[in-house]
């Protein structure tokens, strides 16, 4: 028994090391690649994943050495999508989840175990069905671990003939409170948390569909949405500035809306980007703050979703071209 046991941990671990620099050589590539949507490669990173990383999490889930795997993957998926948007370390894992509308790796398997169940209770008359009712009866590990999942999640104890999009709902808007829970205690996340309102079923912000291909213009809209941008403020926030002030006003604070809505050292960009978003977003414009525009606030989205993808193409782009030549006004003035 001993042997067997011992085998098979080595089996598994052999397994892990092949599936790691599989799912780490693939997301290489993937980050690599040009010319693809940001949506696209988020849809293949996920099948990759999927397929790859999650095959037989079912059965494996309890082992103990699988939970230094779980971190492992957790890890790649981490850097994978810190990549696609270019965040810093020091954006929270939470922020990106939510940011790019991804579950993360327990959520998929716990998904993944519940729909192994679902089939396995329907199935009772086969050999491994018969084996699955025996282990139910019994109550047996695999049966403590799928009590422990539903407990988790707060649903209710019951047969399922299949696992209905309803239960993968309560499972995603768990984690989505769980997540939105754990950014609430960070005071850098204040300005995101206003922009999504409470989080819940947060569509993916325009930013993140149209226009990807612009990486540098994607990267600063993430960075100035999430709290982790070249602000004074915000780095003040992180110890890395001395003080939170503007360079031109050194009495009023530079934070996000400070770059945005005030400084008059980005006026001519941001007259620029009033004058092209009155004539494509009337509708709007009066009633939101630039920020709110910019940075994809829950009003401007909703506004938005509702229009032509030439018109959202043509507005992302504007935002993007501001927040382009307030990086190069920076940059040129030497101010980050
Ligand atoms: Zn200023």
């Amino acid at each position: 028994m001993t042997n067997k046991r011992l085998s098979c941990e080595k089996h598994l671990k052999d397994i892990c090391l092949k599936m790691k620099f599989a799912l780490g050589s693939f997301l290489g590539v993937l980050t690599s690649l040009k010319r693809i949507t940001l949506e696209k490669k988020k849809l293949m990173a996920k099948a990759c994943i999927n397929s790859v990383a999650l095959y037989g999490t079912e059965v494996t889930l309890e082992h103990l050495e699988y939970s230094k795997v779980i971190e492992d993957l957790e890890k790649i998926q981490r850097r994978y999508m810190r990549n696609l948007v270019g965040a810093s370390q020091n954006v929270a894992n939470e922020t990106l989840l939510t940011e790019l509308d991804l579950p993360s790796i327990r959520e998929e398997m716990a998904i993944r175990m519940l729909k192994l169940r679902a089939r396995l209770e329907c199935d009772e008359n086969s050999f491994i069905g018969k084996l699955f009712t025996l282990c139910k009866q019994l109550r047996l590990k695999w049966e403590i671990k799928y009590e422990r999942l539903i407990k988790y999640y707060n649903m209710p104890y019951r047969s399922f003939s299949e696992l209905e999009n309803k239960d993968i709902e309560i499972i995603k808007n768990s984690e989505r409170l769980r997540r939105y829970n754990s950014l609430v205690s960070k005071s850098t996340t204040n300005l995101y948390r206003k922009l999504c309102g409470n989080l819940n079923k947060k569509k993916v912000c325009l930013y993140l569909k149209e226009n990807t291909h612009r990486k540098r213009a994607t990267r600063i809209l993430f960075g100035l949405r999430t709290g982790s941008n070249h602000s004074m403020m915000c780095q003040y926030s992180r110890c890395l500035k001395i003080s939170p002030f503007c360079v031109f006003y050194p009495k009023i604070i530079e934070d996000e809306a400070h770059i945005i809505e005030e400084c008059p050292l980005y006026n001519d960009a941001r007259t620029i980007l009033r004058e092209n978003l009155k004539e494509k977003i009337l509708g709007i414009y009066y009633k939101l703050t630039l920020v709110e525009i910019v940075l994809n606030g829950k009003k401007f989205e909703k506004y938005i979703r509702e229009n032509s993808n030439k018109t959202k193409r043509k507005v992302d782009s504007i935002i993007k071209n501001f927040v382009e030549s307030i990086d190069n006004k920076r940059k040129q003035l030497k101010i980050d």
